[in-house]
């Protein structure tokens, strides 16, 4: 059996599992969705409750593959979609969170994020946000690829310190956000979500990595994941659609890894000794 999951607290005061699962490509292909389906199912049963999905990932099917594996588990998910930039506009953004909605088979979000910045004015954005969540729709809202300077423009305009979140690229292989956007969340209590936390699977192959986690009798994804759970406020939302994966993954937080080691994880993957803006995949 596996430890508790560590939490992340959100503005509202809520705890969430800091580790959950993405769904981005789900729904690409009927014959794989009961596999995906099972995956999502496996991540409830062991904890990994927040599930990440946006009506961008294969044109909504990844939120029907949600609705279908949540379906009797709605009251244990935490559940995060997201709306394209392009559909971000006063009205747009609630009439594409009323389509999620659908597609999810439910009638409230956990949390609404803008999936990147985009050409309506974030002030409009925001009004949306909060209407949506006076509506009972969402419970609360937040941004994604958003750099500091997003995040300082956003909390300057009205109701923008209500933000609950910021989904960012952030791994190993790209430790940007340390220099001053997780900071900067952290001073602000945003949790930053992690996408990619594994690099798409690219960083696995790095030999550093595999020596590392061969010393823990691990598997160098759960390193990966353990690098970012190490860090306050962040969550990390691997995502896979295979339940022996997911297995895998949940047992990141159950490492303890040393010093030394995580010494030797910082000579393979500096962090940043200067600012660079934030990377997008
Ligand atoms: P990840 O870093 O989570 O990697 C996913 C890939 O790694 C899949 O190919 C998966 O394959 C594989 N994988 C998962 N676990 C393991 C493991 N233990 N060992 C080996 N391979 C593994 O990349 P994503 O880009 O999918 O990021 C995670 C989530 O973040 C997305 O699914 C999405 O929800 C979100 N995201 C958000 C973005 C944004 O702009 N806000 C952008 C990108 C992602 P398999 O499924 O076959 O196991």
């Amino acid at each position: 059996m596996f430890d508790d999951i560590p939490t992340v607290t959100l503005p509202s005061g809520k705890s969430v599992p800091a580790l959950g699962i993405g769904t981005w490509n789900m729904g690409d292909s009927k014959n794989e969705m009961p596999k995906e389906i099972a995956a999502i199912r496996k991540a409830i049963e062991l904890g990994m409750t927040v599930v990440d999905t946006a009506e961008m990932y294969a044109d909504g099917r990844s939120e029907e593959v949600v609705g279908e594996a949540i379906k009797t588990l709605r009251d244990d998910v935490f559940l995060v979609s997201k709306v394209y930039p392009h559909n971000a506009s006063a009205q747009g953004t609630i009439e594409a969170c009323e389509r999620s909605l659908k597609r999810l088979g439910t009638d409230c979000l956990n949390l609404y994020l803008l999936h990147w910045r985009g050409s309506y004015p974030l002030k409009e954005t925001v009004s949306a946000f909060e209407k949506l969540r006076d509506d009972g729709k969402i419970k609360d809202w937040g941004v994604s690829n958003f750099d500091t300077d997003d995040m300082e423009e956003l909390f300057s305009v009205e109701n923008g310190s209500n933000c609950a979140a910021n989904q960012v690229l952030y791994n190993l292989s790209r430790r940007g956000p340390e220099y001053d956007l997780l900071p900067w969340c952290q001073s602000h209590g945003v949790p930053l979500m992690a996408y990619s936390p594994i690099e798409q699977g690219r960083i696995l192959s790095n030999h550093e990595l595999i020596r590392i986690a061969k010393a823990y009798q691990a598997t160098p994804a759960q390193v990966a994941l353990a690098f970012l759970l190490e860090r306050d406020g962040v969550m990390p939302i691997p995502k896979s659609s295979n339940a022996e994966r997911v297995t895998e993954n949940r047992g990141a937080p159950e490492l303890e890894i040393t010093d030394e080691d995580w010494a030797a994880l910082d000579a393979a993957f500096p962090p940043p000794v200067k600012k660079t803006a934030l990377a997008m995949l």
